[in-house]
């Protein structure tokens, strides 16, 4: 099902005939033009992008900001001059609700055991902090009716997410501990496997679907209301999950692989069943995942940069997190240089696809800002998110169209899960 078209072509029809009226009517031109102007007035502002984005409740469900408030200590109160996130900008892209996805890097961290639990722990207090230290911008939120509220006081809802199952330690009983400290959502497994659960980014993981003990995790997910994550999961896993939950499963951050052809995205079939969950695929706004051959082009430029990219790991003073994000300031600086820039327009593209795949219930947002290197040239940051709105109005998509999108589907679906 496409989106629904507003008739604004019917528009120049109506004045001319109003002209032709007040030929052959004198005296009842300049009322009815006057009437028209009016109208025209109104239609404008309702058609206004910018209006349509405030009053919709935007919820963007995958940011990377967490390790920022740990590692680098930034104050997000602030305006960053670098990142993608921070309290400003999002007041400025009116968003209203923000899931912070709480990452252990498994190579870092290990994949379970007590440092990939403290590291889950400590980006879960930095993100509670938020709203214990700055009240009058931020909310903890763990449900629909706390986001809807945060946006109806004009405050950001602060949530949170796991992403890979490392922190729950092959412990079924720390899915509830993590429930507990707020977290709403886990994808099983991030670019590594887990024991329980493959990962679409290793080699293990195209065979490696849930194992019992996964299975179990997703069954105590859906008896807690938490919601399933197929993100970053490899398709065996894909097909355990939308057959094991009773619950709607999503996709946090992904995109569509009949038009970007990557492993972490999802195919027609996958994005058929997880409709039929009644869940919803939040589409990334990394260009990697939405242009087709950029993922290619990247990995010539990943090659060409290997060595400056090592030099600077080596230059950096600090612990292994410090040096992973000097490298990152490295493959930063050169994708800008040498990748071509994508724009929101791709974006919509996968919107689109899902949307004409199964109807527009079952689309949201999940921008992965401060978790990529590269963003969309006029999606660079939070604050950029009127451009998603305006496009997807370009493209003729009504305003309740644009509601769910940007954040219904999802209050819906925590609502379902929830219950
Ligand atoms: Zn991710």
């Amino acid at each position: 099902m496409g989106p629904t078209r507003k008739p604004l072509q019917d528009f120049p029809i109506t004045i001319v005939f109003t002209i032709l009226l007040g030929i052959l009517i004198p005296g009842c031109t300049q009322k009815n033009m006057n009437q028209e102007t009016q109208k025209t007035a109104a239609e404008t502002s309702a058609a206004d992008p910018l209006s349509i984005h405030q009053k919709a409740i935007a919820v963007d469900m995958h940011v990377d900001t967490a390790q920022r408030l740990l590692d680098e200590h930034v104050d997000i109160q602030q305006q960053l001059s670098d990142g993608h996130f921070d309290a400003v900008r999002a007041k400025a892209g009116g968003l209203d609700a923000q899931f912070f996805s709480i990452w252990v890097e498994p190579q870092l961290f290990g994949g379970g055991g007590a440092r990939a639990m403290k590291r889950a722990d400590d980006q879960i207090a930095a993100v509670r902090a938020l709203p214990e230290q700055h009240p009058e911008t931020w909310v903890l939120a763990t449900s629909a009716a706390d986001i809807r509220r945060a946006a109806g006081e004009g405050k950001i809802a602060a949530l949170m997410g796991l992403e890979g199952g490392y922190a729950i330690d092959e412990q079924i009983d720390n899915v509830k501990r993590y429930y507990d400290l707020g977290v709403r959502y886990m994808s099983p497994a991030w670019s590594v496997s887990t024991s329980w659960a493959g990962s679409s980014g290793d080699d293990v993981g195209a065979t490696r679907g849930l194992n019992e003990f996964g299975k179990s995790v997703v069954r105590e997910m859906n008896r807690l209301g938490m919601m399933v994550d197929v993100s970053h999961v490899s398709d065996p896993t894909f097909w355990d999950i939308v057959q094991t939950s009773t619950a709607p499963v999503v996709a946090t951050h992904s995109a569509c692989r009949a038009i970007a052809d990557v492993p972490r995205n999802l195919t027609d079939d996958m994005i058929r069943a997880l409709a039929k969950t009644g869940g919803v695929v939040n589409v990334i706004f990394y260009p990697e995942h939405l242009e087709p051959g950029w993922s290619q082009k990247k990995k010539e430029v990943d090659a060409e940069i290997a060595t400056m990219v090592q030099q600077a790991s080596e230059a950096e003073p600090g612990d292994a997190v410090h040096k992973k994000m000097a490298r990152d300031r490295v493959r930063q600086r050169e994708y800008l240089r040498r990748l071509p820039p994508v724009k929101v327009a791709r974006i919509v593209d996968h919107i689109d696809h899902i949307v004409k795949l199964v109807g527009v219930d079952h689309v949201g947002i999940g921008s992965d800002f401060d978790g990529v290197q590269i963003t969309t040239a006029d999606l660079a940051s939070v604050a950029d998110l009127p451009n998603l709105t305006k496009e997807l109005l370009r493209r003729g998509y009504s305003e309740t169209d644009i509601d769910k999108i940007l954040g219904g589907n999802m209050l819906r679906v925590m609502e379902q899960v929830q219950r």
